[in-house]
């Protein structure tokens, strides 16, 4: 099974840690050819503002059209990006992509806001403040445009230098939305000292409500009043059904993202997706969408 297997080598690791390793360079080599040579791609995925009905944001989420492999998945790469090192200029380039993205569609009179995934690896490296100001910079784009979606790993291994460039995104502009909360470990304590505008509840306390309905409405009742009481917005991800839509509206959630709504498309269809679906009927500003 593994690659190169049949080669004549010294075994220094075992067949399956070699292939792992090898694997590993392997696509570390690969990840940048694939940024030098535009095999990077986004896909889009509405955020439905629930108060007015408006589509007022987008999640970009990165896919490898991989020469050989096909389209990959974010969890085909990004988990050894992250390992690797390559996350970051990684992510320097989903910046660049989705500013220059979300700056054209302004332009084209569809103001969106555009959330962009950042690994703890990147957060953690110092360099996040400046990469994202030049993203902003190189597409001309309002700071208020772009969110960046951190989970809590990225805080919890170093606080104190996570307090740090929070403040200076916040200086910058820069909206932060915690992503995947109720997944794993959600500490409490940590969220009401996290700087962040929305709080985006992890798409398995939606799931929760097809078998434990009760429960999973109280928890996300709860956890929808928490970031209320912080002063944040919710979003509600992995809205499947239309049942599952009209309960988190019901629960006062702000937000809500899933197949329901749209799947996660490429640039090129969202004005039309948008048109249809009568998002984006506020050409009237920015404020609207900022409103809870
Ligand atoms: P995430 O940030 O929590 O993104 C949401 C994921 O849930 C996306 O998967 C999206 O396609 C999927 N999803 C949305 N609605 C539904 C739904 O109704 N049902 C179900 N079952 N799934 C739904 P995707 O695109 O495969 O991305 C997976 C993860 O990969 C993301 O989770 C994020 O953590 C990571 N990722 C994606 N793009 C990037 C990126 O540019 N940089 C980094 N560092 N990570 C990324
Ligand atoms: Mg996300
Ligand atoms: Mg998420
Ligand atoms: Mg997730």
């Amino acid at each position: 099974a593994a690659k190169g297997a049949g080669r004549n080598r010294v075994r220094v690791f075992s067949p399956d840690l070699r292939s792992a390793v090898e694997q590993k360079v392997l696509v570390a080599a690969e990840l940048q050819e694939a940024i030098d040579d535009g095999q990077l791609v986004l896909h889009y995925q509405p955020v439905l503002h629930l108060p007015t009905g408006d589509v007022t944001g987008v999640e970009a989420l990165v896919r490898w059209q991989h020469p050989q492999r096909g389209l990959l998945a974010p969890c085909d790469f990004i988990p050894l990006a992250e390992q690797n090192g390559m996350v970051v200029p990684l992510t320097r380039w989903v910046l660049g992509e989705a500013a220059r993205q979300t700056a054209e569609w302004e332009r084209a009179g569809m103001p969106l806001v555009t959330g962009v995934n950042i690994s703890a690896a990147h957060f953690g490296t110092g360099s996040l403040v400046a990469d994202v100001h030049d993203a902003l910079e190189a597409a001309d784009l309002a700071p208020e445009r772009l969110v960046l979606e951190l989970t809590e790993t990225s805080v919890a291994e170093d606080p104190l230098r996570a307090a740090a460039q929070f403040a200076q995104l916040r200086i910058a502009g820069v909206e932060v939305a915690i992503d995947d909360f109720g997944s794993g470990f959600s500490s409490l304590s940590q969220l009401v000292s996290i700087p962040a505008g929305v709080l985006k509840l992890d798409r398995s306390l939606i799931a929760g409500t097809e078998t434990r309905r009760s429960e999973s409405a109280a928890a996300i009742a709860a956890v929808v009043g928490l970031a209320k009481a912080c002063g944040m917005r919710s979003l509600v991800e992995g809205v499947e059904t239309a049942d599952q839509l009209a309960l988190v509206r019901e629960l006062g959630c702000t937000l809500a993202q899933g197949y329901f709504i749209a799947r996660p498309m490429p640039a090129a269809q969202l004005p039309q997706w948008l048109a249809e679906h009568g998002g984006v009927r506020h050409s009237v500003g920015s404020a609207r969408l900022r409103s809870a």
